[in-house]
């Protein structure tokens, strides 16, 4: 299956690339520009940037200009920890949609489950989502009690959940909850941030003729998780996209499944200060 064309349904219909590009740490303008323009030109059709991340004018820059339809291309944003609130939130929406300079944006999340604030924002995302301002919204960083308390009061299920997720990290609790109530699971930070040097990775590579940053990548799509890896280098960029030619068998999925030991390169939901 071509990059272009592989993409999950989200529960209301809406279709959403397996393999997104994951723009943090890369700086607004020029390297963000020419990052996003090289991720397309290697067939990648998603882009996940954030409030946060300062770089959503970049963003819309690139995807203005890189000559395909806008309906082409799915866009995420995520409202930041400050902007929390339900007339903040539909504040901020509109600071994002105005930096990107874009209509509509694909997918909104919430970026962090900031206690006692979030169900206020929900409401906002909902209001959003209603209005077709945004074609579908989700959460971020949400454990199971997280949903629990949301999915509680809400009238819109969360679409999507983007977690920390990776061979060292493998969420099992949260991906059996977000399948049971028909969200689907993204993951952040896929490459555990560079830390590949894992002997499974490489030796089951090595048999498929990829690289282990290939067979991670590789191993998310065969759990049904949309990935979003980061590359600042055309090489990697298109060597992260490079993913839809071979399949891991049921014992390779099971041994990167057995390198799970809860290990974080982020930080974790329950306990975070910013
Ligand atoms: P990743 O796990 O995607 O790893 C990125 C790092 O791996 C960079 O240092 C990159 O270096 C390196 N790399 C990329 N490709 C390869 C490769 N093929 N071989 C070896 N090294 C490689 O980390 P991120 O934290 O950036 O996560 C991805 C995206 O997830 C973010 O960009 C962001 O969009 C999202 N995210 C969301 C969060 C949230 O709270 N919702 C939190 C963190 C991330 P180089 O650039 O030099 O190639």
């Amino acid at each position: 299956m071509a990059v272009v064309e592989a993409a999950a349904t989200l529960s209301n219909g809406v279709r959403m690339p397996w393999l997104g590009f994951g723009v943090f740490q890369i700086r607004d303008g020029a390297p963000v520009v020419a990052a996003v323009r090289t991720a397309i030109a290697a067939g990648y059709r998603s882009i996940d940037t954030a409030a946060a991340y300062g770089n959503e004018a970049g963003v819309g820059q690139a995807i203005r200009e890189c000559g395909l339809d806008r309906a082409e291309l799915f866009v995420t944003t995520k409202v930041w920890n400050s902007r929390h609130g339900y007339a903040s939130t539909l504040e901020a929406f509109e600071e994002s949609r105005k930096r990107l300079a874009l209509e509509q944006i694909d997918l909104y999340l919430i970026h962090w489950p900031v206690a006692g604030r979030y169900q206020d924002t929900w409401r906002a995302l909902e209001t959003l989502y209603q209005q077709g301002l945004v074609r579908a919204i989700g959460v971020s960083n949400f454990h199971p009690h997280h949903l629990d308390e949301l999915l509680a009061g809400c009238r819109v299920v969360p679409m999507v959940n983007q977690l920390e997720f990776h061979p060292l990290l493998a969420q099992r609790a949260a991906r059996d909850y977000c399948q049971t109530h028909g969200i689907q699971l993204e993951a952040w930070s896929p490459l555990m941030q560079g830390h590949l040097g894992v002997p499974v990775l490489a030796e089951i590579g090595r048999r498929h003729g990829k690289t282990a940053a290939q067979v991670v990548l590789r191993w998310d799509l065969q759990h049904g998780v949309v990935t979003i890896p980061k590359s600042a280098d055309a090489g990697r960029i298109a060597e992260n996209a490079d993913i839809f030619d071979f399949e891991l068998s049921a014992a390779e999925m099971a041994a990167i499944d057995g390198l799970d030991a809860g290990r974080r390169f982020g930080s974790d939901p329950d306990n975070f200060h910013f």
